[in-house]
């Protein structure tokens, strides 16, 4: 089975190569980014290239770009034995892992200036993370030049980044983004779920709760903004979840605020549980 064909690339000769055979043999080629420590929302992603592509690439690199200095890059999970056999299992053509130095050689200084949809939510807490995301992410396209590239709704605001850089800078790739994949009790799946202490992981479905009821409110008919947005908050403290960075509700299209839901609009958390900061989010339905 596809198991033995797997090819582990670590260079971007070796990636090159491998991406020009495929090409050479016309077929339709799918590109998951990671950062490793899968878990089954990536595997999701890979499923889904597998189903509509002929050959598909899987990169794990934790990209230093989208790190701030305070943040845990060097304490990011790497799970690489684990996460070469579930992508042997699924039938993965190529994975390209490579070394830090290999993306960013010493005399790297070219960075993407992200589009206006980087600055509100993730932008005002994390300021150079999406040029980090945005500068890594043209640099795979480059290398590994996909017919489509999937993501996950699980980082909304990423997958609108990566969206409208595409389309200002006319890349022709095909953007899929898959829907996110939950624990069963609704903990969007994260690397970063393994961080939490045992209270903490009860505490965590709160993301969650709140924003299903945010959904379940707006299907009900409310169209305030304002007290969509108050009953996250509560459900947050109930759960004692107070360091909330932002739980909001956003225009699904810019993620600017809206006063009333009137149109396509995500509810939007980010928060630390304990010393874990953690991230959720849902598609309000249109009215
Ligand atoms: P990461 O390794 O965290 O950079 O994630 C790699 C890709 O997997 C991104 O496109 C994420 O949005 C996606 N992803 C992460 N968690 C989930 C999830 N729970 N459901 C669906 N996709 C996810």
């Amino acid at each position: 089975m596809s198991e033995e064909t797997i090819h582990i690339a670590r260079t971007r000769s070796e990636v090159q190569r491998c991406i020009r055979s495929a090409r050479a043999e016309s077929k339709r080629i799918g590109l998951v980014p990671t950062m490793g420590a899968l878990h089954e929302g990536h595997l999701s992603l890979v499923r889904a290239a597998k189903r509509c592509c002929d050959f598909t690439a899987v990169t794990i690199f934790v990209n230093p770009t989208q790190f701030s200095p305070t943040e845990d890059f060097s304490k990011y999970p790497r799970t690489i034995d684990e996460d070469l056999k579930a992508l042997r299992e699924l039938g993965v053509d190529l994975v390209f892992m490579p070394e830090r130095e290999e993306l960013y050689p010493d005399r790297f200084s070219t960075y993407v200036l992200p589009p206006a949809v980087s600055d509100p939510l993730e932008g005002q807490f994390r300021p150079e993370h999406f040029r980090g995301v945005a500068t890594i992410v043209l640099k795979l396209f480059n290398l590994l030049p996909a017919d489509v590239a999937f993501f996950g709704q699980k980082d909304y605001q990423q997958c609108q980044v990566i969206r409208h850089m595409v389309e200002d800078l006319n890349i022709p790739v095909e953007i899929q983004v898959c829907p996110i994949v939950r624990e069963p009790d609704g903990l969007a799946m994260s690397s970063r779920n393994r961080y939490l202490s045992p209270e903490d992981r009860v505490r965590a479905v709160a993301l969650s709760e709140a924003v299903s009821e945010a959904a379940r409110l707006v299907q009900a008919g409310m169209t305030d903004s304002a007290a969509v947005t108050k009953c996250m908050h509560d459900i947050l403290h109930r759960a004692g979840v107070t360091k909330i960075d932002y739980a909001t509700v956003a225009d699904a299209c810019t993620l600017k605020p809206i006063d009333q839901i009137d149109r396509p609009a995500v509810a939007l958390i980010a928060v630390y549980v304990g010393a874990t900061r953690l991230i959720d989010n849902t598609l309000l339905p249109a009215k």
